[in-house]
């Protein structure tokens, strides 16, 4: 019998019978490197276990401990998915089942919509098919062969991918009698390997994700090596959706989307009106203390100006139409940069005048297909805390400095400590695709570079990643269940000033072209606002809950009294509110909780005698019964502070 040379991770040599399978070689090192192993990678590629090895080869077994061999397990979920699919529903045809980041789905075409009682059964069948232990059989298949089997089976999606994607033999997997695949593979060796998956919903899909195919039904679930980790990964999600800001919009009234407007345009209602005001204050307020000049520009503009900015070409299936206005065409705003470029244009500056700061809260319109708006993270109509920073190259690292510094300063005061950010830089001019000048790149990537470093800041490089006209920085917030939000981006931008001719008057008397900026740290005021919805769970901190201060007579003979309290914490400044309804205490106070409103003051016979109040908090209950000014003055420290008493 012939022999193979197999050469493991840590160089070592050894010879086996040609034919061995990576599982047996694994076992042959030690039964427990066997029992973990859920592939293998051969010369390099992933292989799977049970696949006999016919010549000399590099073999690594790869354990839970390897990302992807995650990604391997996921897929043979979505296997066994389709297989247990093939079982209960014979008349499914088949699409495709890739893993996902938490798991894995596999889309099905059927003409009867599965229901939430089927996913049970279908879950129930691979919980059944997984103790079969069945395994995963790779069989090679010439082409004109499988086409025809799979033609045979009705399986016309595999043969449109068998045509697209299979050389002259392809390799296909079965499980169980039922389920035959068209894949490259590979798998883990059986079904008992999957140890924790769970089936979570049902949506529609495209074939090939085309809209203008026919549509599927994918089903996603859940899979990890344990059952620690999918229970984990479970209560992440019921904390998701009980944060939802669509259903905590409506349940506390703060926001809607009109049917009768159309889709992705907000209304906000007056209690979340008043949160975004409050953004919108603290934005401005922070534009004055550090520079910048607040600007105000229309929402439309004649074409001829998109034209000159490029975004009439490169832009054109994100605007509105065009409309025709008197003797031109306009379209709605998409963007504010060449409105501020329009205002810093419009005199004369000199070098001494640099660096221009011009920011706005503006709002604009971008077209987004109808399938792929959200709430308030993806809409057509939103407004961002844009600026637009017009600087001399000496002056460039420490306006970043700045802008970082202030991106920082925006996700503290809102309640946000954990954040990195990625560097986006391009491919040192190699295919040529990008715009500006190798020197133009150089300096701005330096500055991003040495920003973060004088910050401090956690920064992962994306070579190859920025836009066509500029490097740029994205900061990412971690929310208080663990989730990355991408929030503030400082874009560089070597197109515009080019593209409209903007100069500056330098020291030597000539003109030369100031380096551009546009940055937004909020994004958009919507976006965040959604974001902060879902961080606080609607439990916003005291200085930004629209009702601050809910007051509650306890009987009749005191609502004189509560009125009292509720108009001396209006005309300090709080937004009180008094519930003056007949109705129990404990109903009222099971309400404004309900509301998520910070305080909640009980006015009874003790309370109006000593002018004192009794206090509850939302998060601790009671907090015993204090003086009113005491109260006033307590609160107002935690407004004032920007502080949580959570
Ligand atoms: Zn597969
Ligand atoms: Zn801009």
């Amino acid at each position: 019998m012939s022999s193979i040379q197999i050469t493991l991770p840590d160089g070592s040599r050894q010879e086996y019978p040609a034919g061995s399978r990576p599982l047996d070689i694994a076992r042959a090192i030690s039964p427990r490197l066997a029992d973990a192993a859920i592939v293998a990678r051969v010369n390099g590629e992933l292989y799977d276990l049970t696949r006999p090895l016919e010549t000399d080869a590099s073999l690594e077994i790869l354990t839970s401990k390897n990302p992807e061999a995650l990604e391997v397990y996921r897929h043979s979920a979505a296997h066994l998915l389709a297989a247990a699919v093939l079982e209960l529903f014979p008349e499914t045809k088949l699409g495709i089942g890739p893993p996902t980041e938490n798991g894995f789905y596999y889309d099905f075409q059927r003409d009867t919509p599965f229901t939430p009682e089927d996913l049970e059964k279908i879950e129930a069948k691979m919980w059944e098919i997984q103790k079969r232990d069945l395994p995963y059989e790779r069989k090679l298949t010439p082409k004109p062969q499988g086409l025809e089997k799979y033609k045979g089976m009705g399986e016309y999606m595999k043969c449109e991918l068998i045509e697209e994607k299979a050389g002259d033999i392809f390799s296909e997997y079965t499980l169980g009698p039922h389920f035959i695949d068209f894949c490259r593979g590979p798998h883990v060796p059986s079904t008992t390997k999957i140890k924790a998956f769970k089936l979570l919903s049902i949506a529609g899909a495209y074939w090939k994700g085309d809209e203008k195919n026919h549509q599927m039904q994918r089903i996603y679930g859940a899979a990890f090596f344990t059952q620690k980790e999918l229970d984990e990964y479970i209560h992440h999600l019921e904390e998701a959706r009980k944060r939802d800001h669509r259903k905590l919009g409506v349940e506390l009234d703060l926001f809607s989307i009109q049917e009768l407007a159309g889709p992705g345009l907000i209304f906000f209602h007056p209690k979340g009106g008043i949160i975004r005001k409050l953004l919108e204050d603290w934005m401005r307020d922070q534009y004055l203390k550090r520079g910048y000049s607040l600007v105000y520009t229309p929402h439309i503009a004649r074409s001829d100006l998109w034209k000159t900015s490029g975004h009439y070409n490169f832009y054109a299936e994100n605007m509105f139409k065009r409309m025709e206005l008197d003797d031109a065409e306009y379209q709605l705003k998409p963007m504010n940069c060449p409105f501020h470029i329009l205002i810093y244009r419009n005199s004369q500056r000199s070098y001494r005048d640099l660096p221009v700061r011009l920011g706005e809260l503006g709002t604009v319109y971008r077209y987004e297909r109808s399938g792929v708006m959200h709430g308030l993270l993806r809409v057509r109509g939103f407004t961002q805390d844009d600026a637009h920073i017009f600087c001399r190259p000496d002056q460039i690292e420490d306006e970043i400095v700045n802008c970082l510094q202030f991106a920082i300063d925006t996700l503290t005061t809102f309640g946000f400590d954990q954040y990195d950010a990625e560097l986006s830089t391009w491919d040192g001019g190699a295919s040529g695709k990008y715009d500006g000048a190798p020197g133009q790149w150089a300096l701005a990537e330096n500055a991003l570079h040495n920003a973060t470093a004088r910050l401090n800041m956690n920064v992962k490089v994306m070579a190859d990643e920025a836009a066509f006209y500029g490097p740029k920085i994205d900061v990412k917030l971690v929310d208080a269940i663990g989730r990355r939000w991408q929030l503030s981006t400082v874009q560089f931008d070597f197109t515009l000033p080019r593209r409209f001719e903007l100069e500056y008057i330098g020291e030597d008397g000539k003109a030369h072209q100031p380096l551009m900026c546009h940055r937004a740290l909020f994004g958009s005021v919507e976006r965040f606002f959604g974001i902060l919805l879902e961080h606080y769970a609607g439990a916003f901190p005291v200085w930004l809950a629209p009702v601050q201060v809910m007051v509650m007579p306890i009987t009749d003979r005191t609502l004189e009294y509560a009125r009292q309290i509720q108009a001396r914490l209006k005309e300090a400044g709080l937004r009180a509110e008094l519930d003056d309804r007949k109705e129990k205490v404990q109903l009222k106070i099971r309400e404004a909780q309900l509301q998520k409103v910070p305080y909640m003051l009980v006015a009874g016979d003790r309370e109006a005698a000593n002018n004192t109040v009794s206090v509850r908090n939302r998060k601790h209950g009671d907090q015993g019964v204090k003086p009113l000014e005491q109260f006033l003055a307590d609160t107002q420290k935690l407004i004032d502070g920007k502080i949580s008493f959570e």
